[in-house]
């Protein structure tokens, strides 16, 4: 049984497919206007575990992912410049090839992350028709009003807007500043964004409405419902959406399509950096990829806290995960795997384990703990504790194998010498070989299909 946190009930639930072995999963992507920071990064890591855990449970996980190419605003509430309009503007480029450029680079660092890719990636641009059909039903069905710079959803016709949102987003309500003074209440979203009239967008669209753009909550419920159909399974994000990006996708679905979008709602707690602050572009504190010199011990700093845990980052904590990660490979790296099974049942009892802690709203600081606790477990023979590694690494992604060692030429070329040796019955000639090999720090073993050279 798997147990996972879902916001929408704000409990621990057992979660169960809507279609007997597939979980439909669509995950927020990135606004491609810039780097993605290792913040951003936590949520993909976060993502990533949740596919690979039910991925280990047997499942087929059908995965997208949006691209976000136009519409996110510098104020995730509407207002401010589109962050795509202004980074081409910034760096004299065309929208699309930031686009491009930042696209490619979110993709290499999930690559370096080891986190798998969704089936597909879906930009917001290649649905814009698909949009302008939603917001034509949702204003069919009288959820819309019109103010001198867009369509927006009209949130107190639906009264069940907000079922997201615990005490904390309640409170946020209260205090969110209103700086439109045309919209109706300060939660109502822009649904298409009409061009401004003295300044010419790269990326704009006719619509029934006039020429602009669609508005950031849509893309996700178009995307979503078009792959996966609705109501899927789960939908996740980092802990920011809660209050809006995924409070508006929700309406929009239960106003346009009478359904719920998601069953389950998943979100990661932040990543902070000095003094408790989220990392985050407007805070002045973003980290990349690149400034981390091995981007594997990044995901095992993730592995070490649960994902609604904030995660502290600093040179210290990046360090002891390079440190740990260090140690356990060149622990794999000491275990013989030629060595025979000795307690099957032993070994079973800690996939068992590590089964209950993952399925368990993802535990991966205890499963973490489990493997180096198996490292020491003298009653496991060394192929066991290999194999139990192999097993849970599929959920790590930490690519814990036994490195490949390469045998040096000099050292195969003495081994062909001792064989030869050996055929003509020259036993003292071959036993001082072996010495000469083992000297040089490897040793040889002889086997019904011949001989063996281990480091
Ligand atoms: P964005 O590209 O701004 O839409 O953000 C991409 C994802 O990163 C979203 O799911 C955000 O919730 C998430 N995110 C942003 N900042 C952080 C942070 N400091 N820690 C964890 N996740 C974050
Ligand atoms: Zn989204």
């Amino acid at each position: 049984m798997i147990k996972l946190y879902n916001t929408l009930t704000r409990k621990v639930e057992e979660f169960k497919p809507i279609n007997d072995k597939e979980v439909r999963l669509y995950t927020c992507g990135p606004t491609v206007y810039s780097f993605a920071h290792i913040g951003n990064l936590k949520t993909y890591i976060f993502e990533d575990v949740l596919k690979r855990v039910l991925e280990y449970n047997g499942y087929n996980v059908k995965h997208i992912m949006n691209i976000t190419d136009v519409g996110h605003l510098t104020s995730d509430e509407d207002e401010g410049e589109d962050k795509l309009e202004k980074s081409a503007a910034k760096e004299k480029k065309t929208v699309l090839d930031i686009v491009e450029f930042y696209t490619k680079h979110f993709k290499e660092d999930l690559e370096k992350l080891n986190i798998e890719f969704p089936d597909r990636f879906i930009k917001a641009t290649e649905t814009i028709e698909d949009q302008i059909e939603l917001i034509k039903t949702l204003e069919e069905k009288g959820y819309t009003y019109k103010t001198s710079d867009g369509i927006y959803f009209d949130t107190s016709k639906l009264p069940s807007y907000g079922v997201l949102w615990g005490e904390k987003e309640q409170t946020d309500l209260i205090s969110r500043i209103e700086e439109n003074k045309e919209k109706k209440h300060p939660q109502d979203f822009a649904l298409w964004k009409f061009s401004p009239k003295d300044k010419k967008r790269q990326m704009e669209w006719a619509s029934p409405w006039g020429i602009g753009f669609p508005g950031w909550h849509t893309e996700c419920v178009v995307i979503a419902a078009k792959a996966l159909g609705v109501p899927f399974d789960i939908h996740c994000g980092g802990i920011d959406h809660i209050s809006v990006h995924h409070t508006n996708e929700i309406a929009q679905a239960e106003a346009a399509y009478n359904s719920r979008l998601a069953n389950f709602w998943m979100h990661g707690e932040f990543l902070v950096a000095k003094d408790d602050v989220k990392m985050g572009k407007s805070k002045g504190n973003i980290i990349t990829l690149s400034d981390i010199e091995d981007p594997l011990s990044y995901r095992y700093l993730n592995l070490t806290a649960h994902y609604k845990s904030k995660l502290a980052f600093s040179k210290e904590s990046i360090e002891g995960a390079r440190i740990s990660l260090n140690k356990l490979r060149e622990k794999i790296n000491e275990l013989d795997i030629n060595s025979e099974p000795k307690s099957p049942e032993l070994k079973k009892k800690y996939q068992n384990q590590f089964l209950d802690f993952i399925n368990n709203d993802l535990d991966m600081p205890k499963a973490l703990a489990l493997t180096w606790e198996l490292l020491k477990d003298d009653n496991l023979s060394d192929i066991e504790k290999y194999e139990l590694i192999q097993d849970f690494d599929k959920v790590f992604g930490l690519k814990l194998k036994k490195e490949e060692i390469k045998i040096p030429e000099e050292i195969i070329n003495l081994a062909n010498e001792r064989e030869k040796a050996r055929q003509e019955k020259n036993f003292k000639k071959a036993d001082e070989l072996r010495k000469l090999i083992e000297e040089k720090g490897y040793s040889i073993k002889d086997e019904e299909t011949g001989f063996v050279i281990k480091k």
